[in-house]
Parts: structure tokens; C-alpha cells; sequence
């Protein structure tokens, strides 16, 4: 199978990047390298006979359109992504998530593209106090960031209505895991560390999420990619939920650091207090995840410890 991987240059896709060559697909990533999208993730594939690199935009509907053209499906993750940043340019988020959205979507049908995969998140729900969101519950975001994910959701969604264009939605936790921007907080608390740096605790620290594996979210993509209903939407959720105060003491400890490294800073307007998602619907697909959330914190830790070279030139301040 050919699968055109939008965003292929960020984490995510990146780790799915190296998935579906494994599994012997051909993939063609396409991706405008914005600050978030890195080369160096995908230098493993520079000269894998099954892997192409298309350097353009995802608004950018002639590129698309040649992109695409001989491919049978398209995972979709480009996306401006970082709450924090949302805040400060909520345009952007808006212009690259829906509109980036509704021309991957228009090219797709045009193509007659097999299958869509659109990569959302548990942030469309919304903040919940008790209990977990499942698939049909309303939307309720928060931030521009989230906001703009659950419109491309809509609209990747009302293409399956009107068009018919076989679309699939997963909506993830939050990930963890290798190749991640040093700027969401596993990553950059890591690398202040292994700095020597403070690490920046929003608020008192209590707000909780649920963390997943970035191989185990690859692994439910490509499992929905094959099996998933169109027109369906699946919950991604490890059932790891943790405070992020809890998440920081275990960081602290694999750094081998204590608590006085910990520096609490004014909280994140709008920040929801909980993410909590029901991912029933997945594990009747036949999902489950492999990865237990200490060794996978622990991996990841190691991981940012031995690949100096990729994160570093990433990091802010004189290089
Ligand atoms: P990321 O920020 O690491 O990577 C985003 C990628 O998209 C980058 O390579 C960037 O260059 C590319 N991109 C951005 N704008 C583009 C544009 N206009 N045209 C083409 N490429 C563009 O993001 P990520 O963490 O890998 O997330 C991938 C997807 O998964 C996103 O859609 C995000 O909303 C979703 N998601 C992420 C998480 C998480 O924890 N990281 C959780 C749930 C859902």
C-alpha cells in the first residue's frame, strides 16, 4: 500500500513513519517543515527504496494533488500542535488545522483515495471532572488549538457525509515518547534536566492526563487504517492518568534530580483541569497497549539522553 503521511516530519508521524515502512509499505511524506518538522527524524529512510520526502504545505492543493496522486491512502497528522503556541497565534492554528484539513479532504475525494485517517485528539472533548468521554459525546474545546482540531474534525467528517470519502478519526491522549519538539512538557522537562535547568510546573500541578505511548498510538492508527468503520471515530487512551505533578516527580527521579528543580509558574489560561477518554470502541478492534507507562517513561528518558544530537540544536539559546 502507498499512504501519504501529512506531517510525517513531526513526532508522531515520524514514529509512524518508520511503522508502515516496517510493516512493507511505501510512504510518501509531505511536510512543510515548519519549526516543528525535522529532517533529522527521518534520516533513517534517506535511502530506503520504499520512501519518498515531499518538502510543501498542506494548503497547498496543486502540491497536494500531485502528492497524492498515486497513493491509495492518506494519514493526515500536519497540524499546528502545541497548545501554548495557539495562545499567542490562534490564526495559525485555525488557517493550517481547517483549512490544511479541508484541502487534504477535497484532494482526497478528487483521487478517490481508499481511506482517510484524520489524526485528532482527546482535546475536542473538553475538560471532564468524573468518569471518561466516549466517541459520541459533544464537543466542548478550550483552547484555539483544540478548537481548530475539532472544526478539522467536522469538516474531515461532513466529507464523509456529502462526498463519501472514506474517512476514519482517532482521537489520542497525549503522547510520550522519542522525537518529540522539546516544548510539550515530557520533552522539555527532560532536557532542562538533563541541562541542569529548573522544569516550568504550570498552576499547582494537579491538572491530570492521560499519557500513551507514541508506538502504541502508531500501532492504533495502523490498526484502524486496516479494520476501522468509515465514517467512525476512535478513542486513543492508554489509561495511564496522572497528575502532572505526579508525571514531573517521576521525571525528576529518572533524571536523577530532586524537587527543588521545580519551578511553578503562573497557570495556562483556559487550561483544562482533566482529559479523560473512553477507548472501548478501539479495543474491540483488537487493541491494546503493549507499553507499560514506567518502562516507556523510562525508555524515553534514556532515549533524550543518548541522542544529544537530535535535541540539542532544537533547544533555545546560543547553539
Ligand atoms: P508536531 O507538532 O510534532 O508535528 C506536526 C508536523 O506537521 C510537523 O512536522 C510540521 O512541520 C507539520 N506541519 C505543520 N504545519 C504544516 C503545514 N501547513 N503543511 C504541512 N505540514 C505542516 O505534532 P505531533 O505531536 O506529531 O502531532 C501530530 C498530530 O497528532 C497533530 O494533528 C496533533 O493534533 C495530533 N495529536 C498529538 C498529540 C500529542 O500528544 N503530541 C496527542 C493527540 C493528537
Amino acid at each position: 500500500m502507498r499512504l501519504l503521511v501529512t506531517g510525517g516530519a513531526g513526532f508522531i508521524g515520524a514514529n509512524f513513519t518508520r511503522r508502515a515502512l516496517d510493516s512493507g509499505n511505501d510512504v510518501v511524506v509531505y511536510d512543510a517543515l515548519t519549526y516543528a518538522g525535522n529532517l533529522n527524524s527521518l534520516r533513517d529512510f534517506d535511502n530506503h527504496c520504499d520512501y519518498n520526502f515531499v518538502h510543501a504545505d498542506v494548503r497547498d492543493i496543486k502540491a497536494l494533488r500531485v502528492a497524492m496522486k498515486e497513493c491509495d491512502v492518506v494519514v493526515h497528522f500536519a497540524a499546528e500542535s502545541h497548545v501554548d503556541r495557539s495562545l499567542a497565534n490562534p490564526a495559525e492554528f485555525v488557517s493550517t488545522n481547517c483549512l490544511g484539513t479541508t484541502a487534504v479532504c477535497e484532494v482526497a475525494v478528487e483521487l478517490g483515495i481508499e481511506r482517510l485517517i484524520h489524526i485528532s485528539t482527546d482535546e475536542v472533548y473538553g475538560s471532564i471532572t468524573e468518569g471518561s468521554f466516549s466517541e459520541g459525546e459533544r464537543l466542548a474545546p478550550s483552547s484555539p488549538y483544540s478548537a481548530s482540531k475539532a472544526a478539522a474534525d467536522l469538516i474531515a467528517l461532513s466529507y464523509y457525509q456529502t462526498y463519501g470519502l472514506p474517512v476514519v478519526i482517532t482521537r489520542s491522549s497525549n503522547n510520550f515518547g522519542p522525537l518529540q519538539y522539546p516544548e510539550k512538557i515530557v520533552p522539555l522537562f527532560i532536557t532542562n534536566l538533563l541541562e541542569g535547568l529548573p522544569v516550568p510546573l504550570y498552576g499547582d500541578g494537579s491538572n491530570v492526563r492521560d499519557w500513551c505511548h507514541v508506538d502504541d498510538n502508531c500501532a492504533a492508527i495502523e490498526l484502524v487504517l486496516q479494520a476501522g468503520e468509515e465514517g467512525g471515530i476512535y478513542n486513543v487512551g492508554a489509561g495511564n492518568e496522572m497528575t502532572n505533578l505526579e508525571l514531573t516527580s517521576q521525571l525528576l527521579s529518572l533524571c536523577g534530580e530532586n524537587p527543588s528543580m521545580v519551578e511553578m509558574v503562573e497557570d495556562r489560561p483556559g487550561h483544562d483541569f482533566r482529559y479523560s477518554i473512553d477507548s472501548s470502541r478501539l479495543k474491540d478492534l483488537g487493541w491494546k497497549p503493549e507499553q507499560n507507562f514506567d518502562e516507556g517513561l523510562s525508555m524515553t528518558v534514556e532515549w533524550y539522553r543518548e541522542n544529544r544530537w537530535w535535541w540539542e540544536p532544537l533547544r533555545p539559546g546560543p547553539k
